[in-house]
């Protein structure tokens, strides 16, 4: 008999909360009632992908970084040899959070949907989270340009609409 299929990458939106509200959220977190597991059972969920052996876990949302206890989690799943991966809009980045990040996360990825404030604060749906993005992207450069912990690397991500094309 061939051993059940196994999936190599999960994507796990860990809460619906969220600061943001992106006009291309196909979630629609921040605009419906937050649905949340308990911090034990999300770390009973971790267990169970744990036995699952994926090669990569991605915490997204909603905005992950709002979720108490979500370093735990990374960390649990990292410790199984799994690539942890974090998608954030950067809102709630803060600086003792990037030491974390970089901790038990193997990818940090910031949203960032347009060169300009102008641009990425219609789309994102909240003034400031240019700035916001922009800030946590500078204090990843920072801290990885300080050193950082071997393979740990950060990027962004960008939803291409109608609004930003001409800014790609
Ligand atoms: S940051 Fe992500 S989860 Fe939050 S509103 Fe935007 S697309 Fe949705």
């Amino acid at each position: 008999m061939s051993a059940p299929a196994r999936p190599t990458n999960i994507i796990w939106d860990v809460t619906y909360a969220c600061p943001l509200r992106c006009v291309h959220c196909y979630s629609e977190s921040g605009r419906r009632p937050t649905r949340q597991l308990s911090h034990d059972e999300q770390l009973r969920i971790v267990d169970s992908i744990i036995e699952l052996q994926p090669e990569m876990v991605a915490l997204a949302g909603g905005e992950p970084l709002v979720v108490k206890g979500i370093f735990e989690v990374a960390d649990r799943l990292s410790r199984a040899g799994i690539h942890v991966v974090c998608y954030t809009g950067g809102w709630p980045m803060k600086p003792d959070m990037v030491q974390e990040l970089m901790r038990c996360c193997d990818t940090v990825t910031i949203s960032l949907d347009g060169a300009t404030a102008e641009v990425h604060d219609k789309i994102r749906g909240r003034a400031g989270s240019f700035e916001r993005a922009m800030e946590a992207l500078r204090m990843l450069d920072d801290a990885v340009s300080a050193g950082g912990r071997p393979g740990f690397e950060f990027g962004i991500d960008t939803v291409v609409v109608r609004s930003n094309f001409d800014s790609l």
